[in-house]
C-alpha cells in the first residue's frame, strides 16, 4: 500500500502546487514522511520508495529508530520538545520544528554549542489560538525571531504551523493564509541569522489547502502509511 499511497499523495502534491493563484517564489514542496508509530519495516518502504525526509514526534523513539535503521536519510522533529530531552534531540535531528518558546530554544542553543553544531530550526506557530496545541502566539512571532537571531548555534529557517482540525480541510485556508502572511513580511524583514526558506504546513486532512496557500513542506503520515494503530 506505501507504495500505491505514495504515488497518490505525489500526485495530489503537484496537483495542488498547479492550482496555486499566486506566486509564492518557490515551487518544490517537501513531502516528510511521518513515521510515528509506524515501524522500522514501513519506514524502510518509504525510503526505498523515495522519501528522503522522516518525521518524528517523540525523541526517545526517533533515537530508537535511527539506531536501527540504516539508510541515510533527513530527520526532522515535529512533536513538542522538553528542556531534558534537546542533548539527544540535537544528536539526531536535522531540522527541530517544534520550537516554541524562549526557555526551549535557549537550550537548544546551549547544547549545540557545547556540540559544536548549529541547529537549524523552525517557529511553531498557534496560529488559530487552540489551548491544546504549542506554539507561540502569532502576535509575538517578530520578536521571538528577534530573540534568536542573538543566538549563534541556532539558525532559524522557517515557520511551522499545526492547523485546527477540521471536517472541511477549506476551513484551514485561512489559518495558512495567515502564516503565509507573516513568512512573507519576517522574509523582507531580514533579520541577521535568520533565513525564511520553510513553510511547513500541512498534514493528511489539509496539505492540498496548504500547499495552495504556500506550503513548502507538508508533514504526511496517514496518508502515506494508513491510520496509525497506539
Ligand atoms: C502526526 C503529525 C503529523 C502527521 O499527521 P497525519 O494526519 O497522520 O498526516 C504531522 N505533523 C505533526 C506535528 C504531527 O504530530
Amino acid at each position: 500500500m506505501i507504495l500505491e499511497n505514495l504515488a497518490q499523495v505525489r500526485e495530489y502534491i503537484d496537483c495542488s502546487i498547479q492550482k496555486r493563484t499566486k506566486n509564492f517564489g518557490f515551487n518544490e514542496v517537501k513531502l516528510i514522511a511521518v513515521t510515528k508509530n509506524h515501524d522500522i519495516y514501513a519506514m524502510r518502504k518509504a525510503i526505498d520508495a523515495g522519501i528522503n525526509v522522516i518525521g518524528e514526534n517523540r525523541v526517545q523513539e526517533a533515537l530508537d529508530k535511527y539506531e536501527s535503521l540504516e539508510r541515510t536519510v533527513e530527520w526532522h522533529l515535529i512533536g513538542h520538545l522538553q528542556t531534558n530531552k534537546v542533548k539527544q534531540a540535537i544528536k539526531i535531528f536535522d531540522v527541530i520544528q517544534s520550537v516554541d518558546s524562549e526557555k526551549l530554544v535557549l537550550e537548544i542553543n546551549r547544547v549545540a554549542t557545547k556540540l559544536n553544531k548549529i541547529q537549524d530550526i523552525l517557529v511553531q506557530i498557534n496560529v488559530a489560538r487552540e489551548e491544546s496545541k504549542f506554539g507561540i502566539e502569532y502576535n509575538d512571532v517578530t520578536a521571538f525571531i528577534q530573540f534568536i537571531s542573538n543566538l549563534k548555534n541556532v539558525h532559524v529557517c522557517g515557520l511551522m504551523t499545526i492547523a485546527p482540525h477540521y471536517n472541511d480541510s477549506e476551513m484551514a485556508r485561512p489559518t495558512f493564509r495567515k502564516l503565509y502572511e507573516i513568512f512573507d513580511k519576517l522574509k523582507q524583514q531580514n533579520f541577521k541569522n535568520v533565513e525564511m526558506k520553510w513553510l511547513s504546513m500541512g498534514m493528511t486532512n489539509d496539505y492540498k489547502i496548504a500547499i495552495e496557500e504556500g506550503a513548502n513542506i507538508v508533514r504526511i503520515g496517514t496518508g502515506i502509511f494508513g491510520a496509525r494503530q497506539y
